[in-house]
């Protein structure tokens, strides 16, 4: 495929708000691409060269992005950057500058996907002294042979937003779009969605036939992305087999698996009715590793599917010697603990570890331990669908002799008692509280449904648990404020269903004033000139973002609200916290991961009930 038709579908895509528009223009994007070219569309449609784990980001600053414009157009560099200030958006800049351009290039060649790759994957590669001047060289060769929506496109995938606001779950809508057709000849999914037909009524139930086999199959393509996080491959292998792609999809070491979320109960006594019998955790506040063993090669993924194996090389060293199977995909919390005074440290200090430089140094000051939870993988056979309780026991064995890897604290209970003294027990350790889980589960990829619940330690005045908020825009500070250049956050929950984020809570409060200027450094580099495409909101911050940054939020309570549209529906009013105050950057959380518009709804419903510590 050429680059111009591409780019050409990214500006219709651009231009359409509705989801359902997305999808159509998405899916006919795919049907045109050959299946050797469709891994590396939908990279780019997620602003990517390749999966997220992958780290590979094409990371040009703004100012080399403008020289290699000013090279490739016959502008100075100031002309440029005068136009930027004025646009905030260097891709409409590129398109300005490409439609009336001063200089005709004597290579100009029609540019395929292929050969932007190649030059893309390079300028992400290439390091050491001179580099900085040979990106720029290879952006200005792109750019020497692109039309201006080319040029358009080109410019943003290094500065790493495309500005189109696709999500992954509309790419995934798009590829059920395309296989539906095939899905319609599949005699045994059909007769499997026919089961579950409620309209009576002939010429209706065709309608609701298609429907529904579009859902089973956009639910098949979901189940098998969360054990496999490479949308791209994925897409390839559907373009390849079909519907028979996905059965080759298995969990994989070194592919990262989206982690099982956790529900919350606000007493020990609801727990206990809703899993009977149970295994009952101490809860770690400190990272979620995802660790990978693939023969002697290791590999661990943060919750948010960063390869953070160079963070943590004293972990890399236990898996290596404690770890007895041949391969395995294992998760827990890592933190900072001292054996000897048998002391869990704080949130504060374990963050420490996550650095780029002097690795070394802070491991020998402050080694972390890996409290290990769950096995999802040995020994070449996924145990995804093994009862937690079985998994469970294998993770035990599976831990030979050392002082790294060890198994979290753990009982098994069905007595609200003693769910309650461990909970006491936990807290007074300084730990977060409890997660409880349910001995019969699988593990549930990606999802939230009941299989783990957490209890965490609260007190009065304050919700059962804090909340994870995504920041949709941030407010000009006023007064003393105005000197951070940001005075507060407009900030929102996920809405799964919808794929957008809605507004919940202004927040103002909590910051110190090195958070405040921390904040404003990070969210200038993602402003954006209009409301992005998946933030529902009514409130109008004074700057918009990028839906990027998750914070940890603890509030009063949850109300109902006429101004926020998290939960918003015809007729009812909205969600909104009452005193929210930031506590941290959750920079372990992607936007998708925040707190969902579900939760929040739950959220509000138990507030009534007494919680523990009350
Ligand atoms: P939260 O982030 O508050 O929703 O709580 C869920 C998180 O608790 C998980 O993602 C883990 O990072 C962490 N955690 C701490 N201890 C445990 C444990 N024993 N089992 C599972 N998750 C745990």
């Amino acid at each position: 495929m050429h680059f111009k038709t591409l780019a050409e579908s990214f500006d219709k895509i651009e231009h359409v708000s509705s989801r359902l528009a997305m999808t159509d223009l998405l899916a006919d994007l795919f049907k045109k691409s050959k299946a050797d070219e469709i891994a590396r569309i939908v990279y780019l449609c997620q602003g990517k060269l390749a999966p997220a784990f992958k780290d590979i980001e094409v990371g040009m600053g703004e100012s080399y992005v403008e020289e290699g414009i000013a090279k490739a157009s016959g502008y100075s560099k100031a002309d440029v950057d005068k136009e930027f200030k004025k646009r905030g958006d260097l891709g409409l800049v590129a398109q300005e500058f490409f439609s009336k351009k001063k200089q005709r290039s004597l290579f100009s060649s029609e540019l395929s996907i292929g050969k932007v790759f190649k030059n893309l994957i390079k300028i992400a590669t290439v390091s050491g002294s001179g580099s900085q001047q040979l990106k720029i060289k290879l952006l200005a060769e792109l750019l020497n042979s692109a039309s201006p929506i080319e040029a358009k496109y080109l410019v943003r995938i290094p500065l790493g937003n495309l500005r189109l606001g696709i999500g992954d779950p509309t790419i995934m809508d798009s590829f059920a779009k395309n296989l539906s057709e095939e899905a319609r000849k599949n005699k045994a999914l059909v007769k499997g969605v026919e089961k579950k037909l409620k309209e009576k009524k002939e010429e209706k139930r065709e309608a609701e036939l298609e429907k529904k086999i579009r859902l089973k199959v956009r639910e098949l393509i979901e189940s098998k992305y969360n054990v496999y996080s490479d949308l791209g491959g994925l897409a390839e292998k559907l373009a390849e087999k079909g519907l028979k792609g996905l059965e080759k999809i298995e969990i994989t070491p070194g592919v990262p698996i989206r982690p099982t979320l956790a529900e919350r109960l606000p007493t020990a006594k609801e727990i206990v009715e809703k899993l009977g019998r149970c295994a009952v955790e101490a809860k770690y506040d400190g990272f979620r590793l995802a660790i990978h063993k693939d023969k002697g090669k290791v590999t661990i993924f943060s919750r948010r599917q960063e390869n953070v194996t160079d963070m943590f090389p004293e972990i890399t060293d236990a898996v290596r010697k404690q770890i007895k199977a041949v391969d395995a995909i294992f998760e827990g919390e890592a933190l900072v603990f001292n054996e000897e005074t048998e002391e869990y440290f704080p949130f504060q200090v374990t963050i420490q570890r996550k650095r780029k430089y002097d690795i070394d140094k802070m491991a020998k000051e402050f080694p972390l331990t890996l409290f290990a939870f769950d096995l999802l993988y040995a020994n070449g056979k996924s145990l995804m669908n093994l009862p937690f309780k079985k998994r469970r026991e294998r993770l035990g064995k599976m831990i030979g002799k050392g002082k790294t890897i060890e198994l979290t604290e753990s009982i098994e209970t069905d007595k609200t008692e003693e769910v309650e003294s461990f909970f006491n027990e936990s807290v007074e350790k300084g730990l977060e509280g409890i997660i409880a889980k349910d001995l019969n589960a699988g593990y549930i990829a990606g999802a939230r449904k009941f299989a783990w619940i957490k209890l965490k330690r609260s007190y009065k005045g304050e919700l059962g648990d804090t909340v994870d908020t995504v920041i949709l825009g941030f407010f000009k500070g006023k007064g003393k404020r105005t000197q951070f250049g940001l005075g507060g956050l407009l900030t929102g929950v996920y809405d799964e269903k919808e794929d957008k984020f809605k507004s919940l809570a202004k927040i103002g409060t909590g910051m110190t004033e090195e958070m405040l200027s921390d904040l404003h450094k990070m969210l200038s580099k993602i402003k954006e000139g209009k409301k992005p495409a998946r933030i529902d909101s009514e409130l109008k911050p004074d700057y918009w973002v990028e839906p990027k940054y998750v914070i940890e939020v603890n509030a009063d309570e949850i109300t109902r609200s006429p101004i926020h549209t998290a939960g918003k529906k015809k007729g009812e009013q909205g969600f909104a916290l009452r005193f929210p105050r930031m506590i941290k950057i959750r920079q372990d959380k992607k936007a998708e991961q925040a707190t969902t518009v579900k939760e929040i709804e739950a959220m509000f419903k138990r507030q009534k009930h007494v919680g523990l510590s009350e």
